[in-house]
């Protein structure tokens, strides 16, 4: 195994039987993660980019088996955020120094084309990277954002297994969405993907086929998520995703990509309260805080538990606090993907 681990960190390459057999394996957790951290370290440096999120609305047509947004869940209190506000929320998270807005909500058709384009190009007026995560559109609406001057767009692949995938997603194809990806690098956008860890019938060889994707795809940013029950959906009484699998994927992932951006995420620090100090010094350069209202904050529940509806100010604070403690250091630029390198 720790051929392998030495492998990857020298040639970025393993095979899917190397790489499931180091997601199989558990004694070498921590070479793995020291060997993510060095190359990390080598290839994208010790400034971790903050983006700051928007979660401006939470209505969507999907019906994904695992998140709270789904269309079937009655209980979720929707919400939408009117342009002004989205806006506004920008200004001020631009002010408090942000390089990079994320702007994410539901899967949520009033935001047409031509609506979605005005805010960019609102946003876009405070010399920040605006990086969208809206969902399946057809290539018309990704040229349209592009044009308004979107730079970056996440859109996880969820699980690379078409199977696997479909049986997650009612009324939704594989196809489609590796057509949105495919869509968006034609475009000249910086594309995100990703998937969750812990979906119910996923294997270590799923995990193992889902980062071989992320290389084929030519991915710019990977964001891995444990997956966390939620009480409103039809896979409720699921076990959920490990957070330690969920940082080995990551941790893999850097090291088979060593110059891509790749966030810490918010569903590893719920799993635990050092989840994302854990994934910074495992592979990850990237935090994402929470820069929405805390009145609607709740209301965003793709999964329970989800962030604490501290102000954005604190939640900033806090991040940039963890982050230099780790003998860090903040990005200032916009943090995008590095496109030469000399390593
Ligand atoms: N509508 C947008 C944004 C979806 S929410 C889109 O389709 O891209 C962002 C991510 O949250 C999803 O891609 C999914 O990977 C994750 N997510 C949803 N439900 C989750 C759950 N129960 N546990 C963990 N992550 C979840």
């Amino acid at each position: 195994m720790n051929d392998l681990i030495y492998k990857a960190e020298t040639t970025h390459a393993l095979n899917i039987d190397e790489l499931t057999a180091l997601l199989d394996a558990s004694e070498y957790d921590e070479a793995l993660f020291a060997a993510a951290d060095r190359v990390r370290k080598k290839y994208v440096g010790d400034a971790v980019h903050l983006r700051g999120l928007i979660e401006f609305s939470n209505i969507c047509r999907c019906f994904c088996m695992y998140c709270g947004l789904r269309c079937e869940n009655k209980n979720a209190e929707r919400y939408r955020l009117t342009e002004d506000e989205i806006v506004e929320t920008a200004r001020k998270a631009a002010e408090a120094g942000y390089r990079t807005i994320v702007l994410q909500s539901g899967e949520d058709a009033w935001f047409s084309a031509e609506r979605m384009s005005s805010v960019i190009r609102r946003v876009k007026a405070f010399d920040v990277a605006v990086t969208l995560s809206v969902g399946e559109r057809p290539f018309e609406d990704y040229k349209a954002f592009k044009d308004a001057g979107a730079d970056r767009y996440l859109l996880r692949i969820e699980t690379s297994d078409k199977a696997l995938y479909e049986s997650v997603h009612p009324h939704m194809s594989f196809e489609n969405r590796v057509r949105c990806l495919k869509d968006l690098k034609t475009l000249g956008y910086e594309v995100g993907t990703g998937c969750l860890v812990g979906l119910p019938h996923q294997t270590s060889r799923h995990l193992a086929k889902d980062i071989l994707f992320f290389k084929e795809i030519e991915a710019d940013m990977i964001g891995i998520g444990p997956y966390i029950p939620h009480p409103q959906t039809p896979l409720r009484n699921e076990k959920g995703g490990d957070l330690i699998q969920a940082v080995k994927v990551m941790a893999l992932t850097r090291l088979l990509l060593p110059t891509i951006n790749i966030p810490a995420t918010t569903a590893m620090e719920t799993l635990a309260p050092n989840g994302q100090a854990k994934a910074l010094q495992s592979g990850a350069n990237v935090i994402m805080p929470n820069v929405t209202d805390p009145s609607v904050r709740k209301k965003y529940e793709i999964y329970p538990g989800k962030t604490p509806a501290n102000p954005a100010e604190d939640a900033r604070k806090e991040t940039i606090g963890k982050i230099l403690s780790l003998g860090r250091t903040i990005g200032t630029g916009f943090g995008g993907r590095i496109k030469a390198h000399s390593g």
